[in-house]
């Protein structure tokens, strides 16, 4: 079994969400259950709207993290649509994140650069676990960094029972 909810169960330990589809839900489209916002085509239809005004957060994540020191709480997501404000506004209003945590970058390519120097402000040997709902962003992060990684799945596992097979 994989160790990693030692890590997330340790206060000492700093935590770095993705935000689509890891701390909002992404049920943006109208009937649509999964909207992929990082593809080009898909763009406009997003554009010069507030998705973020009326989106649903994780309540199992806000209880995880309720009584967490949240200085050591941060938010690293893409955001070529210009929701820069809303985003920040949404993830503080619902998991109390300060918005100067919760850095947006262009491109998912920027995340390993980001995370390092998130890292390198708490100093050498802090414990950092990334949280991210995409497995090519997760793949990209371990490959290019110290830091662990956890799927945003592992939030919705059942702590207290484990499935053994006969
Ligand atoms: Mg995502």
């Amino acid at each position: 079994m994989g160790k990693i909810w030692e890590l997330l169960d340790d206060p000492e330990t700093v935590l770095v969400f993705d935000i689509d589809g890891t701390l909002i839900s992404y049920n943006y489209g109208e009937y649509r259950a999964h909207h992929e916002l990082d593809n080009e085509s898909t763009e406009e239809e997003f554009k010069g709207i507030d998705i973020y005004n009326g989106c649903r957060g994780i309540p199992v994540i806000r209880e995880f993290l309720r009584g967490r020191d949240l200085s050591r709480v941060y938010c690293l997501s893409m955001e070529p649509h210009e929701h820069d404000a809303s985003k920040r506004k949404a993830i503080h209003q619902y998991y109390g994140i300060a918005p100067s945590h919760i850095y947006l970058v262009a491109d998912h390519s920027e995340k390993p650069v980001v995370l390092t120097q998130i890292a390198k402000e708490w100093g050498e040997g802090v414990k950092v676990v990334f949280i991210d709902d995409n497995s090519t962003v997760l793949r990209a992060v371990e490959a290019q960094t110290p830091f662990c990684t956890a799927h945003v799945s592992i939030f919705f596992e059942d702590r207290e029972c484990v499935i053994t097979l006969a």
